[in-house]
């Protein structure tokens, strides 16, 4: 049974995107592949803010976060621990055999910028993982902040993951000063799973010049090497390069600025609606994340037989919480194509089943 999905990831795809998938494939070592390729990337680095490239990974966004990794990490890596994804990425350094410290703050809390400073005045690190926006916890770290911190420490390369608030909000790349900026397409892009994206500046790319145990498949080298033909080094998942294609004609259609708008009222309406209700957001409120709310279960409300009932009765699903926090949060996410209208429709829909739900 498909569900129209409001969880965190992947979301929703519209016919439009899904007919683009099916156009018929051409070679990748065709010039119809490289023209079409000529034609994203152009787009792909306006949405990044970037003069720097950006690769096109046929892989789902974890891929090209080990491959960060492996291709940046020489000293040692200062990864920032906030949530689900963050944590994992500290455990992915070290199973990439690299010397690797945790950042900790708990969940729920964004990147702390001073912590970020004293920990990297150590001078034990030359790369640091940042997540913006912990899809897990609903919390977005004040990118701004962190990047001015990373300005004061020039041979550290920052990674920064933005896959699920890329494309939701600006995350202007080059003005920030992140090196390598990593995202996926079936968060804000609302394409299906199966490709990501990963830009990188000047400085990392030199940084994985001297850098031994790189491997091939993420190598950032062999990236370069193909896209500077407008290529990939292997095939890649052409028919969600063609899916990725009519998303930014989308994307250009909309405006930037229109697009960036609707997320945010999208969220707003679903914030309030909670507040309504009486539930807390999990994160504080000022770092609550723009992509998506993540709640708390502060009523204690049977929060799977909610969403079984949304299932059944409409053909709906939120998401009931992540790792640790399941149960105990649950998250509604509004990134994509949806719209205010979508979002009422899915809230008008919970306003049926939840009230039954709430001890009085
Ligand atoms: C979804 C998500 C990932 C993992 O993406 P995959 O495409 O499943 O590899 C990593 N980081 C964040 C912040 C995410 O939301």
């Amino acid at each position: 049974m498909a569900y129209k999905l409001f969880i965190p990831g992947p979301v929703e795809v519209s016919p439009k995107t899904y007919r683009a998938r099916s156009a018929p494939i051409v070679g990748h070592r065709s010039k119809d592949f490289s023209k079409l390729v000529g034609e994203i990337e152009p787009r792909l680095k306006e949405l990044f803010y970037t003069q720097d490239p950006v690769f096109l990974s046929t892989s789902s966004s974890w891929g090209v976060m080990e491959g960060a990794i492996r291709n940046v990490v020489k000293k040692g890596v200062l990864n920032c621990c906030n949530g689900a994804f963050s944590d994992k990425w500290f455990d992915v350094s070290k199973r990439c055999g690299k010397e690797a410290g945790a950042l900790v703050s708990e969940w729920g809390a964004p990147v702390c910028p001073e912590a970020l400073e004293k920990e990297l005045s150590t001078n034990k690190y030359d790369a640091v993982t940042i997540i913006h926006n912990e899809t897990s916890t609903g919390t977005m770290s004040d990118i701004s902040a962190l990047s001015e911190v990373l300005k004061k420490f020039p041979d550290v390369v920052s990674i920064v993951d933005t896959v699920s608030s890329f494309s939701a909000m600006p995350i202007k790349k080059d003005e920030l000063g992140i090196d390598v900026m990593i995202t996926g397409c079936q968060k804000a892009l609302a394409i299906p799973p199966g490709l990501s994206f990963v830009s990188v500046s000047e400085k990392a790319m030199k940084r994985a010049e001297t850098v031994e145990g790189r491997g091939y498949y993420f190598d950032f080298l062999e990236f370069k090497k193909f896209m500077d033909k407008s290529m990939t080094p292997s095939t890649p998942v052409i028919s969600l390069i063609y899916a990725l294609q009519s998303k930014l004609d989308d994307i250009f259609e909309e405006g930037l600025e229109n697009r960036y708008a609707r997320h945010l009222e999208n969220n707003k309406i679903v914030r309030e609606w909670g507040y309504g209700y009486g539930f807390k957001l999990f994160p504080e409120e000022k770092y609550g994340s723009i992509s998506l709310n993540c709640f708390k279960n502060n009523l204690e409300v049977d929060i799977n037989a909610v969403n079984d009932e949304l299932k059944k009765n409409f053909n709906m699903m939120f998401n009931c919480g992540y790792g640790k926090i399941k149960g105990v949060t649950f998250r509604i996410s509004n990134m994509g194509d949806e719209t205010p209208a979508t979002m009422r429709e899915l809230l008008g829909n919970l306003d049926t089943i939840l009230p039954r739900y709430i001890k009085k």
